[in-house]
Order: structure tokens, then C-alpha cells, then sequence
């Protein structure tokens, strides 16, 4: 697409309107090789303000690179306004203590209201064994499947020798502070969803708006993990949807319906026969819980979207080319994403 720029090339000149910038687009707990996708984040950023959707491998060193106030300590992270995780997976998670830690250095002090942060809560009931008969003990039994909030208080507290420092010694504001935390509440749950492979058709819902955005979610399949969430950023420009990791989901297709930029997960699932031939349980898991490649150009076209972006590409080397096909029965825009591309709602 000609009207699209990367963030690399594209210091200071960034668009004023509303756009995505995606921070990193590999998918899966996977270290690529060198100088290849960093892990799973998007930037929403909107009235110069920016709200993050998943902060997985590097994400928040592409959120520095990506910052148009890079060279300003002082205002670096201080336009974040909002977290937003999909679920809790580690590919989507594993920087999300660092981007605190390290953006209180440059900038994140400075923050006009504490930085809104949203994901799923914790659950009642512990992920089932793929096979009943060799399953092991949770880990964590006091709480095995902690939420959004816990995942916050555990992950500082395990920190507070450097917090205590910085507070006390270095004259820091407070940390924890500068964050509202919550987790999301599904309307009219029950706890037996949470080992339902499909989740019950629903209504998006508010997880939380300002003056700059209204942004909704929805449960969609990526069992056996339950909650996943999709996000929709509605904003006076436009809208944008984010699928998290998901199966294909009729959920998703309602959050997206008409949406101007919608960011799908993908997986070459040639790629999956290959690599976990002799894995079945991971095998099994990878089919069920994303998308593969041959259905995407499918549910965009039924959302009706402007434009389909992949992201969070399974596996996440080359070649890319293995995703092409996604577009077939699309009659969008359609784009791979790399790391860093900035796409603007609306074609200049
Ligand atoms: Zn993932
Ligand atoms: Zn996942």
C-alpha cells in the first residue's frame, strides 16, 4: 500500500490524525533471528496520545523507537494513556513490567492522568489437561490462573527492591501510582465458560472511554484460554479492530462490522504439519486457537472491513510470502505488516 510509511523512516513527520503504528508483529513465544519481528504490540495513537494493545517481546523499545518525542526524556512515554491486554499469554505480556520500569525513566512521570491499563480477570477454574491421563498438578495452586490486577501486584512486588530504590533514593513518583489498573468483566458470564471452546455470541461492551476514544471488546475462541479479547477503537476518524489471538470467532466478526483497519492474527498451518508433526497437543492447539491463513480473506470480507492488516504472524520468518493467500475472497485493502508500519485510517 503507497499511503503506508514506517515508523523508521519517518521521525518527526508522523501524521497528526489518528493511526496505528505496529510496534512489533511476530507471533508466539518465539525468539527469531536476530534483526528479524519483534514480538506482539500495537500503538493506537490518537490526539497524540497512545494506547497500547499488548506488550510482547521488544515491544516497548519499538515504542521508543517509534516516538516522534524520542529525544526528550522528559516527554518520551509521557502521552501513554492506556494498556490494553488481550490475554495473557506470554507473547503478549512478557514486556509489560518493562514498559513501566524503564518508560519511568523517560518520561512515563510525566503522564497528565494515570495510564489507563485493561485485561482480563482471573479465573475460577484451571486450564484443563490435553491429556487427563498425565496431567500435573497446577502450578501456583493458590491461585493458578491469575488475572490482569494480580499479574500487576505480583510482578511489582517482585521488582520493589528497584522501585524502593528509586522512590526513596533517586525522588521517582510513585510507580504504581501512575497506573489504573482493572480487570474486565464480561456482562453475564458464568464461570462454565471458561472451558467452552466457542464463546457465547454477545454484544461488544465498554472497557473504557475519554475524549479521544471509546473502546469496546468481545470474548473471542482461543481456548483453552479464556478470557481473549478483541478491542475496537472508535475514534473521530475512524475505527480500528485488534483480534488478540483467536480461532475463527463470529464474535469477532460482530466487534469488526465495518470497522476502517482491522489487525487479524494469522498461522501458516502447512507450517504447523511441518514443524510439530510429533506434537500433537501443541499441534492440535495451533489449529484450533488462530486462523489460518485460507479463512482470513473470508471474515474480513463478511465484517465488511476497509482494510485487513496481519499481524502477529505465525511463524514470524520468512518467507512472509506464505501469508498471501489471506487475501483471496477480500476485497479490501489488504497488507502484511511489518514491524513499525504506521497506517492511517484514512487514505491521505
Ligand atoms: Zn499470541
Ligand atoms: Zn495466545
Amino acid at each position: 500500500m503507497p499511503w503506508l510509511k514506517n515508523a523508521r523512516q519517518d521521525q518527526g513527520k508522523r501524521p497528526t490524525a489518528t493511526h496505528v503504528i505496529t510496534l512489533g508483529v511476530g507471533g508466539g513465544p518465539s525468539w527469531y533471528e536476530e534483526g528479524e519481528l519483534a514480538g506482539i504490540g500495537t500503538a493506537i495513537v490518537v490526539g497524540g496520545h497512545t494506547y497500547l494493545v499488548d506488550v510482547g517481546d521488544r515491544v516497548p523499545e519499538q515504542y521508543k523507537r517509534a516516538n516522534p518525542n524520542r529525544h526528550d526524556a522528559y516527554a518520551e512515554f509521557s502521552t501513554l494513556a492506556g494498556v490494553f491486554l488481550t490475554h495473557l499469554h506470554s507473547d503478549h505480556i512478557i514486556d509489560y513490567f518493562k514498559l513501566f520500569n524503564y518508560g519511568w525513566w523517560v518520561g512515563l512521570s510525566q503522564v497528565s492522568e494515570p495510564v489507563v491499563v485493561r485485561g482480563p480477570g482471573r479465573r475460577e477454574t484451571v486450564t484443563r489437561p490435553h491429556d487427563p491421563t498425565q496431567a500435573p498438578e497446577p502450578f501456583n495452586p493458590e491461585n493458578p490462573m491469575p488475572g490482569t490486577v494480580d499479574l500487576t501486584e505480583s510482578v511489582f512486588a517482585a521488582y520493589a527492591t528497584d522501585i524502593n530504590d528509586r522512590q526513596r533514593d533517586n525522588g521517582f513518583p510513585e510507580l504504581r501510582a501512575l497506573l489504573d489498573v482493572q480487570d474486565i468483566v464480561i456482562p453475564g458470564a458464568t464461570v462454565e465458560w471458561e472451558s467452552m471452546k466457542t464463546m457465547p455470541t454477545m454484544d461488544p461492551f465498554t472497557v473504557h472511554e475519554d475524549d479521544r476514544v471509546k473502546v469496546t471488546a468481545i470474548a473471542v475462541n482461543h481456548f483453552p484460554i479464556y478470557p481473549a479479547f478483541a478491542y475496537r477503537f472508535d475514534t473521530d476518524d475512524g475505527s480500528i479492530v485488534i483480534s488478540g489471538d483467536t480461532g475463527p470467532s463470529p464474535n469477532l466478526i460482530t466487534l469488526a462490522k465495518g470497522a476502517d483497519v482491522l489487525l487479524h492474527e494469522v498461522i501458516d498451518n502447512a507450517w504447523i504439519d511441518t514443524v510439530y508433526k510429533d506434537r500433537e497437543g501443541v499441534a492440535q492447539h495451533l489449529r484450533e486457537a488462530h486462523t489460518s491463513t485460507s479463512l482470513l480473506g473470508g471474515i474480513a470480507e463478511e465484517a465488511g472491513v476497509n482494510t485487513l492488516v496481519l499481524h502477529h504472524l505465525v511463524p514470524a520468518n520468512p518467507p512472509l510470502e506464505r501469508f498471501l493467500t489471506a487475501r483471496n475472497g477480500f476485497s479490501g485493502n489488504f497488507h502484511i505488516a511489518a514491524d513499525l508500519d504506521v497506517i492511517p485510517l484514512r487514505r491521505p
